[in-house]
């Protein structure tokens, strides 16, 4: 790369630096996504985040030469106890995980004297595009070897480095064609039937994340949110993709959670008494009907 290291040195530094995979791209010709996203309706009506801000973030600053994208495993555990609130991996570990290597990724750049700042284009896009791995059935980026429970960061620099990704931006499972077993799973009809990817106001994960979104359809039993107190993986728990990974322990670094003003602790599950005696903290009127809606049944047993 232009900064005196060598593409090989480079990803060996990154690993020291605790990128699980890591792959680049140049910059041109990027964003074919947006086509996907123009023709998907309900993208247009979601309020957190307008379609012009998806637009906006597909675009290239222009100083960008090539584009890295680093993945990292956050996978903490599953092990729900009985009767319990669900937590996901996605809400306990992600953003804490993929973080901190971003920065050090950052630094790592600026220290060889390279121009260097995180992105935000479309992650999953990106990452397909650097070659690094699939979109499933269920909309969710699988990273070759590591499995779905993964965080992307995507890096613009102002260097080429030799031997590019040339990935499409969107690379389908070839195994999801003949599996399905995501979209028979999610309790919510969430997952599109035909194709690959999901009607995201029906998500649990989408409901209890942007919980305030005018648009979300919440189910008519609040039994199908699986008792889901934050994110939700079941597509992803059920996916063969996933079973076949060996995860590398990745420790739990926030030892609470703040869910809208209300702190729980950083574990797999949390029960009703937990939850009753916090809520009261909570300042989002959609979390707290979200709330009101999860714990007015008991969570289903496995
Ligand atoms: S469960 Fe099956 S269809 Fe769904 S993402 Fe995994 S492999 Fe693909
Ligand atoms: S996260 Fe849950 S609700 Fe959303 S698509 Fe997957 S299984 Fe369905």
């Amino acid at each position: 790369m232009g900064a005196g290291l060598s593409t090989a040195a480079f990803r060996e530094a990154s690993k020291l630096l605790g990128v699980d995979a890591l792959g680049w791209f140049s910059a041109t010709g990027f964003p074919q996504y947006l086509a996907v996203l123009e023709e998907r309706r309900e993208y247009h009506r979601i309020e957190y985040r307008t379609l012009e801000q998806f637009r906006a973030a597909a675009r290239m600053p222009d100083w960008v030469v090539t584009v890295l994208v680093l993945v990292r495993d956050y996978f903490v555990g599953n092990e729900y106890a009985a009767g319990e609130y669900k937590l996901s991996n996605y809400s306990r570990a992600c953003w804490q995980t993929v973080g901190p290597v971003t920065n050090r990724m950052l630094q790592f750049l600026r220290e060889k004297g390279v121009r260097a700042e995180q992105l935000n284009v479309p992650c999953r896009a990106a990452a397909c595009r650097a070659g690094l791995g699939f979109i499933g059935r269920n909309g969710m980026f699988y990273a070759m070897d590591i499995g779905s429970y993964v965080g992307i960061a995507v890096i613009g620099v102002d260097v080429t480095i030799p031997e590019a990704g040339q990935g499409a931006e969107r690379v389908l499972h070839p195994q999801c064609s003949t599996c399905g077993r995501c979209a028979e799973a999610c309790p919510t009809g969430a997952i599109i039937q035909e194709g690959h990817g999901i009607y995201p106001l029906r998500c649990i994960s989408f409901l209890n994340r942007h919980p305030d979104e005018p648009s979300c359809q919440m189910p008519a039993d609040p039994a199908a949110l699986c008792g889901w107190l934050h994110g939700c993986e079941v597509c992803q728990n059920v996916c063969p993709l996933n079973t076949v990974i060996v995860h590398r322990p990745t420790p739990v670094s926030t030892p609470e959670l703040d869910l809208y003003g209300m702190r729980v602790p950083n574990q797999a599950s949390v029960s009703r008494a937990e939850i009753e005696c916090r809520m009261s903290r909570v300042t989002s009127p959609g979390f707290r009907e979200y709330l009101a809606r999860l714990l007015s049944t008991a969570v289903p047993r496995g």
